[in-house]
C-alpha cells in the first residue's frame, strides 16, 4: 500500500517533469503545437505541487524513520498520530499525500514554521506542543465532594475497589454522554443495555483508571520505576478526577509502539479521535487511552 503511493507520487513528479519540459519545448516551436494555454496553466502550477510532490516522498519516510525524542525515550516516527495529525489539519486522509504535504504547509504558515509541507522534527514538536497545550490546565487535586463513585459496570474490570472507581462529577456526566452518543453510532457495534449503557460483556470505552490518589500513584510508580516521565508523571493528572483511562483496545495501557499501533486502529479511538472534544474531552496523544475532560 505505501510503496503503491510512493510509486504514484513517483510518477506524478516524473508527470509534472515531463510535462514541464514539453511545455518548454513547445514554446521554442510554437507554429507547430498550437495549445499554448495548457502549457500556460502547467507553468503556473506545477512548481507547487512539485515542491509538495516531493514533500510527500519525504513524508512518507519520514513517518516511519524520523528520530525525535520524548519523555527521555527515543521515538521512531509519526505514524502513530497520524489519525491525531490529520485531525489538527483538518485533512482526513492519507498523511503521505501531495494534498496532505499541502495542509500540513497552511498550518505550518500560521505556526510561523517554515511551509514546506515535510512533517519533519520541527513541525511534529510543534504539532505535539499544540496538543500538549490543549490538555488540561488546572491540576488541582480533588477533592472529597468533587468526585463520585462510579457504578462497577461502568469498569474494564468492575471488580475493581470503590475508592478506584471515583470520578471527578462534572467528567463522569459528560463521560456518560459521550459513551451515550458512541452506543448511537451503529458503526461502532458497541454491545449495549439500557439506553445509553455499555453491556456487561462490552470492553470498549470502559474505564480502566479514573481518579487516583496520590499513594495509589507512587505505589504504580515504585512497581514500574522505569516507566519515566512519558508513564507515570509525579503529578499526575488522574488527582483531579477528570482524567480517564478507556479500553480502546489491546492492553489497556502499554505504552509499547506494536501496542499503541493497535489501539490507534480501533474504530473507537478513531472515533474518539474525531467526536470526544465536543463532550469536552482531549487526548495525550502519547497514550491512546488517556483522555481529559477539560471543561
Ligand atoms: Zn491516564
Amino acid at each position: 500500500m505505501r510503496n503503491s503511493v510512493i510509486i504514484a507520487l513517483l510518477v506524478l513528479v516524473a508527470g509534472v517533469v515531463a510535462f514541464a519540459a514539453h511545455g518548454t519545448h513547445q514554446s521554442r516551436s510554437k507554429s507547430s503545437e498550437p495549445v499554448k494555454p495548457t502549457a500556460r496553466i502547467t507553468k503556473t502550477t506545477a512548481p507547487k505541487s512539485t515542491a509538495f510532490a516531493s514533500a510527500a516522498i519525504t513524508n512518507a519516510n519520514l513517518r516511519n524513520e524520523l528520530t525525535w525524542t520524548f519523555g527521555g525515550k527515543q521515538q521512531r516516527g509519526w505514524y502513530l498520530y497520524d489519525l491525531l495529525i490529520g485531525e489538527t489539519l483538518s485533512h482526513h486522509d492519507e498523511t503521505v499525500t501531495t494534498d496532505f504535504a499541502e495542509s500540513l504547509a497552511k498550518w505550518q504558515k500560521k505556526r510561523g514554521l517554515s511551509a514546506d509541507g515535510v512533517l519533519n522534527e520541527d513541525a511534529l514538536m510543534a504539532l505535539v506542543s499544540f496538543w500538549q497545550s490543549n490538555r488540561l490546565k488546572n491540576k488541582a487535586y480533588a477533592t472529597p465532594d468533587q468526585l463520585l463513585t462510579a457504578p462497577p459496570s461502568d469498569f474494564y474490570d468492575p471488580s475493581r475497589a470503590d475508592e478506584l472507581r471515583q470520578v471527578e462529577r462534572n467528567t463522569y456526566a459528560a463521560y456518560k454522554k459521550m459513551i451515550a452518543a458512541a452506543i448511537a453510532d451503529p458503526s461502532l457495534k458497541l454491545a449495549h443495555t439500557a439506553p445509553g449503557e455499555l453491556a456487561p460483556k462490552e470492553q470498549y470505552l470502559k474505564i480502566v483508571s479514573s481518579f487516583r490518589s496520590r499513594e495509589y500513584q507512587d505505589n504504580l510508580r515504585r512497581q514500574s520505576p522505569n516507566s519515566g516521565s512519558a508513564g507515570l508523571a509525579v503529578n499526575s493528572p488522574h488527582f483531579t478526577g477528570r482524567a480517564l483511562d478507556l479500553y480502546v483496545g489491546g492492553s489497556p495501557v502499554d505504552t509499547k509502539d506494536s501496542n499503541r499501533a493497535i489501539q490507534v486502529n480501533t474504530p473507537v479511538y478513531r472515533w474518539l479521535v474525531r467526536n470526544a472534544d465536543r463532550f469536552g474531552f482531549r487526548p495525550y496523544f502519547y497514550e491512546p487511552w488517556h483522555w481529559e475532560y477539560v471543561r
